[in-house]
């Protein structure tokens, strides 16, 4: 089937009301696809699932999701489960849980109040009770960790660990090896001993370095066919999947096997080539998936992405400091200059006509960032949008599917 058939089989976007709705549109668009169908079943079984693997027995922590836990958490046979992907659970009901229970102030960014009522639902449940904190985050999901070791949960928070825009040479080096402490700090944290099974880490690499590589293809081969992977099923894909694998390593590479064969196989569109507009996103994995379906039905395609395949893990030296090198070279070093070095890449390879900044109201720290990106790219002369956006389980508001179809109306005038 084609992509335009398909389309005229889809739920209307009025019908939607929550994230798992998204989810279920977004699979109907994608009708014509087994593979990316198959990433969104992932991207729906990953919490659920984990949370089945431990009532089997399987040892399981929340965290992060990223940076370094995943390939360290699977190297010590540990299920590394995203605890932003509760955020797709929650509801109004968990803002209030958060706001009236926990006394979390109205203004706080809705992603750590999802967390902190989706692990208050869970307090008195037999399910994962460890959280791998990071103190990198912020400090609302700092305080959020506090809270819930004194709720009940075994919390470990690592240190800050942060690059400044010009941290080089022997400052470098000492972050590289505080970042080994830590990392050795976790693992004693949760096995007992102070070691990580050296092997074990440097097939995660590999495997790391093979999906890099593998995502790397799927970006190069959206840019001819642009319409073929929604915005929705490229940020799941790639912001979660591409660094946690969902929790499922094999099938999540299974998957983007089949999903680079199907674009391989799809013929070039000419008049697709002609109609996009490529845009690059320069925000993380927003909660507020409507944001996402307004930006294709105005027309725009999320080609590029701040976490595009920037570097590969160094297979040359010992394992535990070729991650630690990974940290301090790509877009999450620290600094927002590192971000902004793969957004540039991202804009340079896709000659890209706009960016869309995205972050959640009440985050103090990502705004100052966006504010310095945007006046980066102004400078460049790339028009950007800056849109901030809550929790919430209905539509986008009107006021932002208004600015994104202006936004995306001035880009192909
Ligand atoms: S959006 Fe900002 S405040 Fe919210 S969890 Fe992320 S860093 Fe923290």
């Amino acid at each position: 089937m084609t992509v335009a058939t398909a389309l005229k089989h889809i739920q209307e976007p009025e019908e939607i009301n929550n994230q798992s709705d998204y989810i279920a549109y977004s699979k109907s668009v994608h009708d014509y696809s087994p593979a990316i169908k198959r990433l969104f079943d992932l991207s729906e079984d990953y919490v659920p699932g984990a949370e089945r693997a431990f009532q089997e027995g399987k040892s399981a922590v929340w965290c992060q999701g990223f940076n370094y836990q995943p390939a360290l958490l699977y190297a010590l046979d540990v299920l590394p489960v995203s605890y932003g992907e509760m955020g797709r659970y929650s509801d109004k009901e968990d803002m209030l849980i958060a706001e009236d229970f926990y006394q979390f102030p109205v203004e706080t960014c809705s992603m750590v109040k999802c967390a902190v009522a989706q692990w208050h639902k869970r307090i008195h449940s037999s399910t994962i009770k460890r959280i791998l904190g990071n103190a990198s985050s912020c400090e609302p999901f700092n305080l959020a960790f506090e809270i819930m070791r004194k709720y009940g949960y075994d919390v470990y928070n690592n240190e800050v660990s942060y690059r400044g825009p010009t941290v080089a040479g022997d400052r470098l080096e000492q972050l590289v090896n505080f970042t080994i402490e830590q990392m050795l700090d976790v693992a004693q944290w949760l096995t007992g001993e102070r070691a990580v099974p050296e092997e074990r880490l440097r097939v995660e690499i590999a495997r790391k370095n093979r999906l890099l590589g593998k995502l790397t293809k799927v970006l190069e081969l959206r840019r001819t066919r642009p319409f073929y992977m929604k915005s929705l099923a490229i940020i799941l894909t790639l912001n979660v999947g591409l660094n946690n694998y969902f929790g499922k390593p094999r099938e999540y590479e299974e998957a983007i096997d089949e999903l680079i064969q199907e674009l391989e196989n799809e013929p070039i569109n000419e008049k697709d080539l002609q109609a996009v507009i490529p845009l690059v996103w320069a925000g993380g994995t927003g909660q507020e998936f409507g944001i996402y379906e307004a930006i294709d039905l105005a027309g725009g395609a999320l080609l590029g992405l701040r976490s595009a395949p920037f570097r590969l893990y160094r297979e040359d030296i010992p394992p535990l400091e070729s991650i630690a090198r990974w940290v301090y070279e790509n877009s999450s070093a620290g600094a927002g200059v590192y971000a902004r070095n793969v957004l540039d890449a991202e804009v340079d390879r896709l000659k890209a006509r706009g960016v869309i900044l995205y972050g959640y109201i009440g985050c103090s720290f990502a705004s100052v960032d966006r504010e310095m990106w945007r006046r980066h790219f102004h400078d460049r002369g790339l028009a950007c949008i800056n849109l901030e956006g809550s929790f919430q389980t209905g539509a986008p508001t009107g006021q932002v599917l208004t600015r994104i179809k202006a936004f995306v109306e001035l880009l192909s005038a």
